[in-house]
């Protein structure tokens, strides 16, 4: 009798499970046309590589004119007084109204890891002798005060009407911290969405130079699976040295920490969080977390190199991802040495498309495989953050450059018409012409072997690794050579 009832009570609990599941999921799926609607989506169009998805719903390339267009000069215009009055937000709203003197540490040297604290209590909890450090350090940038001048000048960078007569270095504050001039240190921020006490901070890494400059910030692993985004910016942030750094470097080396941990791309809601920027304080999870990010950090960066990899098994030729109709994006590539360009204006929920909106110049870079440590493409990914730094007046080391020009693509991805097993016959990097035979779909079943044809000359910048495909799989991603607005 017992049972019975006990089985019944399991079955009604079942079925409600499974009602539950079945009212979900329609209501996961529903609405995949409304594009404007970011808080929800879904997770059958987040299959899509997101870099296949940009560049088809990029708007074409224009070419010569750099056309005012309005939208675009807007908000550039827009931008200073925007981000004056943004630069309180983050500070008043966020963050404690008191800040501490954040500890000055040499980031050469090995870290104990952050204490899983809210960004302020860390701070007063971090060994006390690193404070004099800080403040022994302050004066530096007074007595190097003229330096930047003519580093900035010799340029030509906008900084350079500024920085005409010696102007000193301020502190940064940021995440409840004050950064001092000519100090490194790192800060946590926390998107307070998790269980408080539980709530695990992400590392921020901060060299604030000795000199005044940009502030230049790099995110890595927005999705949690692309690897070399994190050792670029480790790479990148731990070779530069504080006293002679003009401006300030940010690096969140792992946005998505949760991702990260569990080798996925997406949060744990199965969302994507490069959809969701700039986010806001009632929408989704991904939402809260991208608000909170764009917020207390990305509101710092005057520039913004955004590191990501290709997904689902493709790989890419370095490159940046930029929009090439936007001036400031567009002079903003020239600073990286041996990089190939691709132009994509990029799409709503995007970090790099929210950062451009608010007046922050903003690029993607895409480096190699998700899941992967390529040296290659890291050493490539080191070398132009190197030389954008150096384009920009933040760092003097007589930079060699490779190629005199970066170069310039417009591009198309070339998709897969059967299922099957792609075999390619090309290599990334390979210069194509149009018919050439890219790679076949083998069908195992009926022996089929179907060609994929280059629809237009020009080099694979992107590619899919050999593996079984379905139909509509992008396969190829051919960037043909373009002339560039402004030029
Ligand atoms: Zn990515």
């Amino acid at each position: 009798m017992l049972y019975r009832w006990l089985t019944h009570l399991f079955r009604a609990g079942l079925m409600f499970t499974l009602t539950g599941s079945l009212v979900a999921i329609p209501a996961v799926y529903a609405n995949k046309s409304d594009d404007s609607d970011n808080t929800e989506m879904l997770v059958a169009e987040l299959a899509e590589d997101e870099s296949v998805e940009d560049v088809e719903h990029s708007e074409p390339l224009r070419s010569s004119e750099p056309k005012k267009n309005s939208g675009k000069a807007d908000t550039t215009q827009k931008s200073d007084e925007e981000l004056a009055s943004q630069d309180k937000t983050p500070d008043s709203m966020a963050e404690p109204a008191v800040e501490e003197v954040a500890p000055n540490v040499d980031l050469k040297e090995v870290a104990p890891p952050p204490k899983p604290a809210e960004p302020a209590e860390s701070k007063t909890s971090e060994p006390e002798p690193s404070k004099p450090d800080a403040t022994a350090d302050q004066p530096k940038p007074t007595a190097q005060g003229a330096d930047p001048a003519t580093a900035t000048d010799d340029n030509g960078v906008e900084e350079s009407a500024e920085v005409t007569e010696p102007e000193k270095a301020t502190s940064l504050k940021m995440l409840g911290a004050e950064v001092l001039p000519g100090t490194s240190t790192r800060l946590a921020w926390s998107p307070a969405i998790q269980i408080a006490g539980l709530s695990q901070p992400t590392p921020v890494l901060v060299v604030n130079g000795a000199k005044p400059g940009p502030n230049l910030c790099l995110t890595g692993a927005v999705h949690g699976d692309e690897l070399n985004g994190i050792e670029i910016i480790r790479r990148t942030m731990y070779d530069l040295e504080p006293d002679k750094l003009s401006g300030r470097v940010i690096g969140i080396p792992i946005v998505n920490l949760p991702g990260f941990q569990q080798g996925s791309r997406y949060l744990p809601d199965r969302r994507d969080l490069n959809r969701h920027f700039p986010g806001s304080t009632d929408g989704s999870l991904a939402d809260r977390i991208a608000h909170s990010l764009f917020e207390n950090v990305i509101r710092h960066c005057d520039m913004l190199v955004d590191i990501h990899t290709g997904s689902l098994k493709r790989t890419n030729l370095p490159q940046l991802r930029a929009d090439m109709n936007n001036p400031e994006v567009a002079e903003l590539t020239r600073g990286f040495d041996r990089m190939a360009v691709v132009h994509s204006t990029g799409t709503t929920g995007m970090l790099r498309h929210a950062a451009v909106e608010a007046g922050i110049r903003s690029v993607t870079m895409e480096a190699g495989e998700s899941l992967r440590i390529q040296e290659h493409q890291i050493k490539a990914g080191v070398n132009s953050l190197t030389s954008l730094m150096d384009k920009e007046g933040m760092i003097s080391r007589m930079f060699v450059w490779g190629d005199p020009e970066p170069v310039y693509y417009d591009s198309e991805w070339i998709r897969a018409e059967h299922g099957g097993i792609l075999f390619s016959e090309t290599k990334l990097g390979a210069k194509v012409s149009e018919g050439e035979i890219l790679g076949y779909v083998s069908d195992p079943i009926t022996n089929a072997q179907h060609p994929i044809r280059a629809r237009s000359s020009g080099r694979i910048i992107g590619m899919a690794v050999d593996q079984v495909v379905m139909a509509g799989f992008a396969a190829y991603h051919v960037g043909t050579e373009a002339e560039v607005p402004g030029e």
